[in-house]
């Protein structure tokens, strides 16, 4: 069976690791610019397991084993600085002590829940007022998106898949040396399945293969600051967001390498921000947006006051109108799989949800992530994006 894999970013190529572990299947993929030339090579990188949810956590412990593996394997440097999600009321509080026994028997020995004092132990210049106490997770972290994707390049590479950079998928036609021909900017490719796995373009390729899908594509800006030599340990991502539980979009910031702090605003909803078309968007930060984060950073890090602010980047999260990721056959099509809608939280479970779409293209059903039939994608999203 040949498979033909769009988009190289962690999704893409998640979907290619797993498929290359399959028997029989030949697969290809195809990859407009460069591996990480999406959302994944502009992201702050953080993988996390700090969810309350029964089913995120799941697939996030999954997911973080796998990014261990590779760091095993082929040294991907996963900088486990610590997560810290602030707790500010009593249901918080408790839905965050579930997720540590979850976490527990999902094999994730050190979460706790910290109070206060313990946040200011960790993070002395941290303003905790207002604050219960948090979520900690010290082995999460972050990692950079674009030594994973090309990581996973060598490693796919070298079990046979073919991976082409700067072949731009332009549409679909049955028939062929396969069922299908894929049509792209430099020549055809045969396939029997195809995985669209496009990112912020998957509304773009799938239309062009008959298979649309309606995407929300949320820029979203990323500030990157100095840090003074006085300050004497590591920032670990501190997250005033607990997912499913804060309704508005909160500050994130950790540290970078050792002299900078990344911050931004982050959601894993919809946060209202601007939608934009993948191919023409800023990519720069915006000194509006850039104030509200120096803003804030100064309120939750009030003795910092010589954070130099360094500029920005934009990038997009790719979110589906399903309001989730979705993950299976295109209702109109089933032999194309579609893989998306990751949002801003693609990097923990890229690899994970990639397994999945590489078994509804090699099996045509799930067989070890059954619990992800809930991804597939609604037939009346195909028939929303036709008629909107
Ligand atoms: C500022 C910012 C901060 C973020 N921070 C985090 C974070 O800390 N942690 C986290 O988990 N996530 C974060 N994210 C989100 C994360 O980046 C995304 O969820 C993830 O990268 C999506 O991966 P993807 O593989 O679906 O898409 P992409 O990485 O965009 O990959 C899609 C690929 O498809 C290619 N493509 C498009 N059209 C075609 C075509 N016609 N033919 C061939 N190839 C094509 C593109 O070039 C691209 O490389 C952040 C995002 C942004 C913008």
């Amino acid at each position: 069976m040949k498979v033909v894999v769009v988009g190289a970013g962690v999704l893409g190529l998640g979907v290619a690791r797993a498929l290359a572990a399959m028997d029989g299947v030949q697969t290809t993929v195809l990859e407009s610019r460069y591996p990480a030339g999406g959302s994944t090579g502009l992201s702050a990188g953080a993988f996390i397991r700090q969810y309350v949810d029964e089913h995120e956590l799941v697939v996030r412990c999954a997911g973080v084993e796998r990014l261990a593996e590779l760091e095993q394997r082929h040294g991907l440097n996963l900088r486990r600085i610590g997560v810290m999600r602030a707790i500010r009321d009593a249901d918080t509080w408790t839905a965050c002590e579930r997720s540590v026994e979850m976490q527990r028997r999902l094999g994730v020995e050190d979460s706790r829940v910290i109070d206060a004092e313990e946040i200011s132990r960790l993070v002395p210049h941290l303003n905790t007022d207002g604050m219960l106490g948090a979520l900690w997770g010290p082995s999460d972290g972050y990692l950079d998106g674009a030594e994973l994707c090309n990581i996973l390049v060598d490693e796919i590479g070298a079990a046979g898949v073919g991976v082409h950079v700067r072949t731009t998928v332009t549409g679909l036609s049955r028939g062929g040396a396969a069922k299908y021909t894929v049509h792209t900017d430099h020549g055809n490719f045969p396939a029997d399945v195809i995985v669209n796995a496009a990112g912020a373009w998957l509304g773009k390729v799938g239309e062009s293969f008959d298979a649309p899908v309606e995407m929300l594509n949320e820029r979203h800006e990323a500030y990157i600051f100095v840090l003074p030599e006085t300050v004497g340990y590591t920032f670990p991502l501190v997250a005033d967001y607990v997912p499913s539980m804060t309704a508005d979009e909160g500050l994130y910031f950790r540290h970078e390498g050792t002299h900078q702090l990344i911050a931004g605003l982050h959601s894993n909803e919809l946060a209202g921000a601007e939608l934009v078309d993948p191919d023409d968007f800023y990519k720069g930060a915006t000194q509006d947006r850039a104030d509200v984060v120096i803003d804030l950073l100064a309120r939750t890090l009030p003795g910092l006051d010589d954070l130099g602010y360094q500029g920005g980047w934009a990038g997009i999260y790719p979110h589906a109108a399903a309001g989730r990721a979705i993950i299976g056959p295109h209702p109109d099509n089933p032999d194309v799989i579609v893989a998306g809608g990751l949002a801003g939280q693609g990097l923990t479970v890229g690899l994970i949800l990639g397994e999945a779409a590489a078994e509804w293209a090699r099996y045509g059903e799930l067989r070890e992530w059954p619990s992800l039939e809930r991804l597939k994608l609604p037939a009346t999203t195909a028939t929303e994006a036709v008629d909107g």
